[in-house]
This record gives structure tokens, C-alpha cells and sequence, in this order.
């Protein structure tokens, strides 16, 4: 008998990945019990199809990074941050000879929670929501329950590396830790290239240690961030980035919550943004029945649909239902 794909990338995945990779056939299972006869995907990788054709994951297209309804065309967004995130994972999965899909299905809807308008929305959520709010524990609750109305019924695997993508969360998988590197790897890269390409910042701005140590370019950061975590991670079982790369990386970081993350001119567009978001979240729970059919009862729902938005769905709503309307309406 002819071996199928599965059971060809099973084996595989026996053979060539590390003794601490995730091996999908040893996967701890899903959440319902379902009957699994692919014959092409292993279990990690239909939970990153199953991703991809979510409803939540195409709505990044429409959320903010960093800047709020960026008016160039080649800022990130969501979406794209979510990309570069999967990309880096996977080379460094890859690498590291640890499951490559696994580590995909996780970056892919690591940010699939997040709030319209980035971490202004987010502060806005965990102010009104009771109990607080937090996006990965929302990209879980998309996951488990909101998606195609009962959940889209991933693997252990792929929910906790979801819940756990934040620096303080205990990931039971390396795969999982090395989304949380490459989401950090990106993301300071990204920003400060958004940031120069905005002239918020410009080059000779950026602190000279870290840029000495990394490349002056980009593509060089990267790169020498993807190798510090290579030289510190290959041959252990362990995830994790070369102390210097990790300091320099840090100050960048800090660098960026200095001078792009508060205070820069766009910026100051989040404090209209937090006022719209917080205005539709109380008319929501003044109005329950504007909200969608299946909704939760009482705060639940309210944020479930405020959190889902994109930001142009959030400032259509806030139009319609705060902005006054020429009488009578055109034809
Ligand atoms: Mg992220």
C-alpha cells in the first residue's frame, strides 16, 4: 500500500525533528473529539488552514499596528504584522529542526484577538470590559468559540502557544516560544521602519550600540536576530536569543515606547480613537439589540463584537449611529 502524504510528513516528523519538536501525531488532541481521516494534512496543519479561512484572520487586513488608518499604502497593519511574524517563525522552526507547522499555526493567529485600532483599542477594552482585557486571551476565546459559531476545534498545541505568545505566558511548546521571539524580532523592525518611512524618527535617531551590533539595514537586523537566537537555541531544548542581540533589541524597543509608541504626532489620533471605541461600547450595551444575533448576553457580547471590528467597521458604526444625517436622505 502507497503511503499517504500524512503519513509520509508523520514519519518524517518521527525521523528529522529534534526529541523535544511537537510531533502531530502525538498531539494531545482537540478540544471535541472529531473524527480525523485526512489523508493529505497532519493535525497542525489543518489547524492552520483552519486559521486562515477564518473570518477574524482576513479582518486584520483592516486593523492597526502602530498607526491608526495609515493613509500610505505600505505601512503595516495587522495583517502583515501577522505575516512577517509567521515568516521568521518558521525559518527559525525550520532551523532549529522543530515543527515547522505547529509554529505556524500559532503566529498566524497569535494576533487574531486584537482589538480595532491596536493598543489604543486594547486599553480601551480592558478599562470597560469586567474582569479586564487582554488580546490573547480573546484570540483564544475566536478560536474556542467565536468562529463558525461553535469554534474552530484546534489542537491543545496551537491554543496554548496562542494564549501564552506574551512575554509573561509559560508556553508548554518550544514552537510556541519561538512565535513569541519572531513577534518581537518583527515588530521592533517593522516599527521603526513604519516610523522612518512616517518621519517620526529618522536613521541617525536610532541608538548607535544596538544598530552596530544588528546591521543598519532592516533586512541585516533581522537577520542577525534571527542568528542570535540559531546560536542560542541550536542543538538544546531551548528557545530562546543570545544576550547581547537580546539587550540590543530591548533598547530598541525602548527607543520606540520613547519616541513612537507615546507622544509622536499620529499618535495623538489614538485619544479620538479610544473616545469612538469607548462610545460604541457603551451604546452597545445600552442597545444589545443592534448587536449581532448570537451574541452573549450582557458585557460578553459587547466586546466580543467591539473587539472583532476592524477600525473602518468601527468608524462606519460610530457614524451611524452618532454623527447626524442630512434630511431628507439623498437618493
Ligand atoms: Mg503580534
Amino acid at each position: 500500500m502507497t503511503q499517504t502524504p500524512r503519513a509520509f510528513t508523520e514519519e518524517r516528523e518521527r525521523r528529522d525533528l529534534m526529541p523535544w519538536a511537537a510531533r502531530s501525531a502525538e498531539s494531545a488532541g482537540r478540544v471535541r473529539p472529531e473524527a480525523d481521516g485526512d489523508p493529505v494534512r497532519t493535525a497542525f496543519q489543518r489547524d492552520r488552514d483552519r486559521i486562515i479561512h477564518s473570518k477574524a484572520f482576513r479582518r486584520l487586513k483592516d486593523k492597526t499596528q502602530v498607526f491608526i488608518a495609515a493613509e500610505g499604502d505600505h505601512y503595516r497593519t495587522r495583517l502583515t504584522h501577522t505575516l512577517e511574524v509567521a515568516q521568521i517563525a518558521r525559518t527559525l522552526a525550520r532551523a532549529l529542526r522543530l515543527n515547522e507547522d505547529l509554529t505556524e499555526a500559532i503566529a498566524l493567529a497569535h494576533d487574531i484577538g486584537h482589538t480595532p485600532f491596536g493598543h489604543a483599542g486594547e486599553r480601551v477594552l480592558d478599562e470597560l470590559v469586567p474582569g479586564g482585557f487582554r488580546h490573547y486571551e480573546q484570540s483564544l476565546r475566536v478560536c474556542d468559540v467565536l468562529e463558525r459559531s461553535q469554534g474552530l476545534n484546534l489542537t491543545q498545541e496551537v491554543r496554548d502557544g496562542i494564549v501564552s505568545h506574551t512575554a509573561s505566558g509559560r508556553p508548554g511548546t518550544l514552537e510556541a516560544r519561538l512565535v513569541h521571539l519572531a513577534d518581537r524580532i518583527a515588530y521592533v523592525n517593522h516599527d521603526i521602519d513604519d516610523a522612518l518611512r512616517a518621519h517620526i524618527i529618522q536613521e541617525r535617531d536610532l541608538p548607535t550600540g544596538p544598530i552596530r551590533l544588528l546591521g543598519e539595514r532592516h533586512s541585516q537586523r533581522i537577520h542577525a536576530l534571527v542568528l542570535a537566537v540559531l546560536a542560542q537555541s541550536a542543538g538544546e531544548p531551548q528557545a530562546a536569543m543570545r544576550e547581547g542581540e537580546a539587550q540590543a533589541l530591548e533598547e530598541l524597543r525602548q527607543f520606540l515606547f520613547q519616541r513612537v509608541y507615546f507622544g509622536s504626532p499620529p499618535k495623538r489620533e489614538e485619544k479620538k480613537a479610544e473616545g469612538l471605541l469607548r462610545q460604541l461600547y457603551l451604546f452597545y450595551r445600552e442597545h444589545p439589540e443592534h448587536l449581532p444575533e448570537q451574541s452573549a448576553p450582557g458585557d460578553e457580547g459587547v466586546r466580543d463584537y467591539c473587539a472583532g471590528m476592524t477600525d473602518h467597521f468601527a468608524i462606519s458604526q460610530y457614524a451611524r449611529f452618532f454623527l447626524p444625517r442630512p434630511w431628507p436622505p439623498e437618493e
